[in-house]
């Protein structure tokens, strides 16, 4: 008995231990900037992220690279020692860092040894706030961000942009739709002002939010308090409205990619409708089942494609579903047939329930494992920001219960109520095509040699010649 209630005790204290991810502990300091704390399982280590609320979207195509090239001139150091100054002062302290600019945000991304965390966060913020930007530092910004961006963005490129020439189908669909830009910004004429101009509006206390997850310090709050606390707030500004589908978009399209080869990659876009309830749960939801269904009908019942998959992206202010598959070049007809049926059945059945409470399961144990330790979990408060309210994140799970099949088949139809555009990405040139090619040109070479050797040689039975 007494065995008993300690095995009933221990369970209990061992489930009390797990961790509530969805809790934290969250305020504002008084200058307006957001701080989510959060012990995690791992003492030794914390994983800080500064999110600020600046991103490629919040400006127009010419500029959109602005908020990058000053992430990049963010790290070019604090004093005349520079960049490498910077970057040892980080590794004394036993940290990595690093920084992403998406199209919603710029993210400082920080690992540390749990003991240095309050010097480490010391030199985040000497970074953000007292870096000097002058031109020799905005002249090697600007040619890392040209490189990251894939090389000098000379006039070939410009023009090849243009022609979408070399993007991936989805991104090609975006600039033929209007959703993105067709060329990149020219960083060249990007100048310090404007840079400046970008981190004063932006870089504001009430416009960032720092998340610190691990083995926390006794006396963060405080410190943070009398530190990041004097960072200046400004008057929030306007965010930039996201662009919208503004063009047509032909319904097919086959795109080259490279010169030779028998592969090909299919992909068929739609654009995702907007829903009422639960939208990002019911499309992911949606979006796992026709992964499924894909998988089922192009490998496993047709072996047209080896790893097909589907996948979903934004542009603008629109979702995109794409259904994606690797295939050899002579079988393109054979798996676009494969997929109308397949369109064809779910428009007309509709969602195979069983197959979806299957698959809902699934996601929703998946929740379980997916954001493990400090980093993951440091990512996940990171990417659900905007499902932050007074010391909670939205229950992922509870919000993917909710979902109902009547709902995924309802976005469902609404996905799939129009054809969608269909991308087929294929080298120039198939290898029979090129056997073919050259066949001809030995073909070609034969007839001419043997008509060249008629002309020279005299018709036996006139005997006649003709010299020239
Ligand atoms: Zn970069």
């Amino acid at each position: 008995m007494r065995c008993l209630m300690f095995a009933c005790l221990l369970l209990c204290s061992l489930s009390s231990l797990a961790l509530d991810r969805s809790r934290v502990e969250g305020y504002l300091l008084a200058n307006g900037l957001q701080v989510i704390l959060k012990s995690g399982y791992e003492r030794d280590h914390v994983s800080i992220r500064l999110v600020v609320g600046v991103g490629l979207d919040d400006f127009p195509c010419e500029q959109r690279e602005l908020p990058h090239l000053l992430e990049h001139l963010l790290f070019s150091g604090i004093d005349d020692t520079g960049e490498g100054g910077l970057e040892e002062r980080l590794q004394a302290l036993g940290g990595e860092w690093n920084a992403f600019t998406s199209a919603a945000d710029t993210t400082f991304v920080i690992e540390a040894p749990a003991r240095n965390q309050r010097k480490v966060l010391d030199l985040l913020l000497a970074a953000v706030r007292d870096t000097r930007l002058d031109a020799k530092a905005l002249d090697t910004a600007r040619k890392i961000v040209e490189r990251e961006d894939g090389g000098h963005y000379g006039h070939l490129q410009r023009w090849l942009d243009r022609q979408d020439i070399g993007h991936p189908a989805s991104e090609q669909l975006a600039v033929e739709l209007g959703l993105k830009c067709a060329e990149r910004s020219d960083i060249a004429s990007m100048t310090l002002k404007q840079v400046q101009a970008v981190r004063e509006h932006w870089y504001a206390a009430n416009n960032m939010s720092l998340i610190v997850v691990g083995g926390l310090d006794r006396l963060l709050p405080a410190y943070l308090e009398r530190t990041y606390g004097e960072l200046p707030a400004t008057e929030p500004g306007e965010r930039r409205d996201l662009d919208g589908i503004t063009r047509q978009a032909e319904q097919r399209r086959d795109l080259t990619r490279g010169w030779l080869g028998d592969s090909a990659r299919l992909h068929w876009l739609f654009i995702e409708p907007v829903l009422d309830n639960d939208h990002d749960q019911t499309l992911d939801l949606l979006s796992r089942y026709l992964d499924w269904a894909l998988y089922d009908q192009l490998r496993l019942r047709h072996g047209l494609s080896y790893g097909p998959s589907v996948r979903r992206e934004s542009f603008g202010d629109s979702g995109m579903l794409s259904f994606d598959a690797d295939l050899e070049r002579h079988d393109i007809d054979a798996a676009v047939k494969v997929l109308q049926e397949l369109f064809e059945h779910l428009r007309e059945q509709g969602l195979d329930a069983e197959t979806f409470a299957r698959l809902k399961e699934a996601a929703i144990a998946r929740e379980s494992w997916t954001s493990q330790g400090n980093s993951a979990l440091a990512d996940y408060y990171w990417g659900a920001l905007n499902d932050y309210e007074d010391g909670r994140f939205a229950d992922p799970v509870g919000k993917l219960r909710q979902v109902s099949l009547a709902q995924a088949n309802d976005a469902l139809r609404q996905l799939l109520a129009t054809p969608g555009y269909l991308r087929i990405e294929k080298p120039l040139l198939g290898y029979d095509e090129l056997y073919g090619l050259v066949a001809l040109v030995l073909a070609a070479m034969l007839a001419i040699g043997l008509i060249g050797r008629r002309r020279r040689t005299p018709d036996r039975p006139s005997g006649a010649t003709r010299e020239r």
